[in-house]
């Protein structure tokens, strides 16, 4: 058999998911000569809009799987939350997934992946297992009677998740966040959230991006700033957290680890996603070859690009209709506008982004 990789300008990448991150993976692969087949469940999704075919079909649908197998010589995906079940399918008909299924696995249940993180070396907070209240009791026994309780699996921008705040809550706190087997964490006593975007190739090579200082708002980004200032220790051990785990776990492409500073610069590790992430869009015009490219090219088997920074960047998120000021946004002159192509301003939903960029010091 003719060998695979490096894919030929050409190619075609099938993408499961077709929200934002999708359509700037399929811009990126475009820029590279390849195309994109995407599979997403709604129909005029944002990547559907630029990429050379579309299958609107649930993830796993047994015709869709099959036409990306046969028509894709790589697939990848943008949402972690594509039953893991759907990639153990595609291997099953011939197609090569990357990342692949263990990633997404451990990705997608937040115990495997602190369990994960700690059998490989790399501190998180201290978690307790929940299958019902009763281990809300006996984990907060251990963690000074408060912790924050997140569904295992499922939950993203801060849903899913609620702070409990002694025994007494603890029937209570099980019923917020819908009564599902969760985890128990610890509260990190955090002055800084960072993350570190980084891609492994397909001959194990690693390049870390510069770390970038995150904003949250109601558990959802607002704003990131990179390259955030940090020390040489703080940055030496993201870049170890994120070598560690990409090795681990014999990693092709982007990943996003997003990380804790403690006071005496120390990291612990929040979570991973095995995928191009919301706080690496700095990238897009702040590095020579920006997350979406990067991830394109270790699927594809292509050299990684650089990472380096050329500008200091301010990214901020366009939230609901903050997106309606795009002429506003497009009058400054340090901005890039990115706009996501969404039909429905609803309340929250990123509608974009922006980028402000300032010469580095
Ligand atoms: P997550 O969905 O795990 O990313 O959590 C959403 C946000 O909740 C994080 O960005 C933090 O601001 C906060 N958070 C999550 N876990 C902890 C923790 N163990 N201690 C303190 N804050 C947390």
């Amino acid at each position: 058999m003719a060998q695979r990789f490096p894919l030929k300008p050409g190619s075609m990448i099938g993408v499961l998911g077709g929200g934002q991150l999708g359509r700037m993976l399929t811009l990126a692969a475009g820029r590279l000569g390849f195309d994109v087949t995407v599979l997403e469940p709604e129909p005029d999704s944002p990547a559907s809009r630029v990429a050379a075919r579309t299958l609107v079909a649930p993830y796993d649908d047994p015709e869709a799987l099959k036409t990306l197998a046969a028509t894709c010589d790589v697939v990848t995906f943008e949402f972690e939350n594509v039953p893991a079940a759907v990639l153990h399918q595609l291997k099953t008909l011939g197609a090569l997934a990357a990342p692949g299924r263990q990633p997404l696995a451990v990705a997608q249940d937040r115990v495997s992946e602190k369990d994960f993180f700690r059998e490989n070396g790399i501190e998180t907070a201290d978690f307790y297992a929940v299958a019902g209240p009763g281990d809300i009791v006996s984990g907060l026994s251990r963690m000074g009677g408060r912790g924050l309780l997140k569904t295992r699996r499922e939950g993203y921008d801060g849903k899913g998740q609620t702070w409990v705040e002694g025994a007494s809550d603890a029937d209570a706190a099980f019923q917020r966040i819908g009564a599902k087997p969760a985890i128990l964490e610890a509260r990190v006593p955090f002055v800084r959230e960072l993350s570190v975007i980084a891609a492994r190739g397909r001959t194990g090579e690693i390049a870390c991006y510069p770390l970038g200082e995150n904003w949250h708002e109601d558990g959802v980004l607002r704003r990131t700033v990179a390259p955030a200032e940090a020390s040489e220790s703080t940055r030496e051990q993201a870049v170890a957290i994120a070598r560690g785990a990409l090795d681990a776990l014999d990693y092709v492409g982007v990943i996003g680890v997003e990380l804790f500073e403690l006071a005496n610069g120390d990291l612990l590790v929040n979570e991973f996603a095995p995928r191009v992430h919301n706080s690496g869009h700095w990238t897009l015009d702040g590095c020579e070859v920006d997350q979406f490219e990067q991830h394109v090219r270790a699927i594809a088997g292509w050299p990684l690009g650089k990472t380096d920074a050329l500008a200091q960047v301010e990214m901020t998120n366009l939230l609901g209709d903050e997106a309606d000021d795009w002429q506003a946004l497009a009058s400054e002159p340090n901005a890039r506008v990115w706009l996501y192509g969404k039909r429905e301003a609803r309340p929250g939903r990123k509608m974009g982004h922006v980028n402000r960029l300032t010469p580095l010091v």
